[in-house]
C-alpha cells in the first residue's frame, strides 16, 4: 500500500477552535496510526479575511495539542503551502479546464440565483439551474461590460459515490443535487472547492478528514479531481462538536478557542477530553496525542454530534 499522506488546512481567519482542533487531531490520528505524514496547507485564499498572524498562532496551537507535521506551514518553502501564493497554479488548472470548453461565465445576481434556484432537499444548499449554460459569444461580450462573472465548471449527470471513512457509502448526482458550480468568483478569487481539489492532488494527499459540514462537498472535489485526472483521496468525516445540551458551537463560543482553553488546562486534558468524547478512551482522562495512536479506530467513534462534557469549559471532571 502507498503511503498514507493526511493534511490540517486551517483557514486563518481567527483562533483554532476546539472543533478545528479536533479535527486536526483526527486527521493526525488516522495518519500516524498508519505510519503516514502529515502536511499543513493554510487556506488563506480569501486574503480579506485571512491573516498570517492567525495561521502563525494556529500553528503554535497544533502544537501546544502535540499535533506536528513533516512539510508545510507558513514559513516553508517560500510559503508555497499558503493558498494565498498558488494563485498562478490555479490559473494554469483554470485555464486548462477553460481550453476543455468545462467551464463557462456566470453572470447571475445573488437575488436571481436565488429566484431561479431550487433548495436542494437535505441542507439547504441552492441547485444552479444552469441559467447561464449556453451563452453566445455575443451576449458574453455584452454582459461582461455590465458585470464581471463568476466561472462554473460544468457537471456530469450521473452519480458520484465514494465510501467514506467514517460514513460509508456516499454518492450524489451533481447535475440533480448542485448543479453547476463556481470554481473562481466574480472578484477572480479561486473557490474553495478548486483550490482544496487542486491541492490535494498536487500535494499527493491520500486521506482528507473534516467536519461531516463538509460532507456534501466531496462529490464536487472528486468530480474536479477526475477532470485533472488526479487519483482522488480517500474521505473521512467526523461528527461536529456541540455543547453539553446538544447546541451548535459557534464562532462566538469565544472561551472554546484552543488560546483560552490553555490558560485555564494542559494540553494533556484538552486533548483526553476530545480522545474521550470520541470513544477511543473509556474514562475521562489527560492523554497526550501520542498516547491516543494505538487506541484510535474509526469504529470507536460516533456517527451522531460529540457532546462536550458537562460544566466544560468551566470545569472539567479529571
Ligand atoms: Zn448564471
Amino acid at each position: 500500500m502507498s503511503e498514507v499522506i493526511g493534511r490540517f488546512a486551517p483557514t486563518p481567519s481567527g483562533r483554532m477552535h476546539l472543533g478545528n482542533a479536533l479535527s486536526c487531531l483526527i486527521a493526525w490520528l488516522s495518519a500516524r496510526s498508519q505510519g503516514g505524514r502529515i502536511i499543513l496547507r493554510v487556506e488563506d485564499l480569501d486574503t480579506a479575511r485571512s491573516n498570517w498572524d492567525y495561521a502563525r498562532d494556529i500553528e503554535a496551537e497544533l502544537r501546544w495539542l502535540g499535533l506536528d507535521w513533516d512539510r508545510g506551514g507558513t514559513d516553508a518553502d517560500g510559503h508555497s503551502w499558503c493558498q494565498s501564493r498558488r494563485s498562478e497554479i490555479y490559473t494554469e488548472y483554470f485555464d486548462r479546464l477553460q481550453q476543455m470548453g468545462l467551464i463557462y461565465p456566470c453572470f447571475c445576481s445573488r437575488a436571481e440565483l436565488h429566484a431561479a434556484s431550487a433548495p436542494h432537499r437535505s441542507d439547504g444548499r441552492f441547485i444552479y439551474q444552469g441559467t447561464c449554460r449556453s451563452l453566445s459569444a455575443e451576449e458574453i461580450t455584452a454582459k461582461t461590460r455590465l458585470r464581471l462573472p463568476a466561472w462554473r465548471v460544468r457537471v456530469p449527470d450521473r452519480e458520484i459515490s465514494f465510501t467514506d471513512l467514517h460514513y460509508g457509502p456516499y454518492t450524489e448526482n451533481l447535475s440533480q443535487e448542485c448543479g453547476d458550480f463556481i470554481v473562481r468568483r466574480a472578484d477572480g478569487v479561486y473557490a474553495y472547492q478548486l483550490a482544496a481539489a487542486l491541492d490535494d492532488g498536487l500535494m499527493g494527499v491520500t486521506e482528507v478528514i473534516r467536519g461531516n459540514d463538509l460532507l456534501s462537498s466531496s462529490p464536487r472535489q472528486i468530480w474536479l479531481h477526475e477532470l485533472f485526472e488526479f487519483a482522488p483521496p480517500r474521505y473521512g468525516h467526523i461528527p461536529l462538536l456541540t455543547a453539553s445540551d446538544g447546541r451548535r458551537l459557534s464562532k462566538r463560543d469565544g472561551d472554546l478557542d484552543i488560546e483560552t482553553l490553555s490558560r485555564r488546562y494542559r494540553p494533556e486534558e484538552v486533548v483526553g477530553m476530545l480522545g474521550y468524547i470520541c470513544g477511543l478512551t473509556e474514562e475521562l482522562r489527560p492523554m497526550t496525542a501520542k498516547a491516543l495512536i494505538p487506541l484510535f479506530s474509526w469504529e470507536k467513534i460516533p456517527l451522531d454530534d460529540l457532546r462536550l462534557p458537562e460544566g466544560f469549559p468551566e470545569k472539567l471532571g479529571f
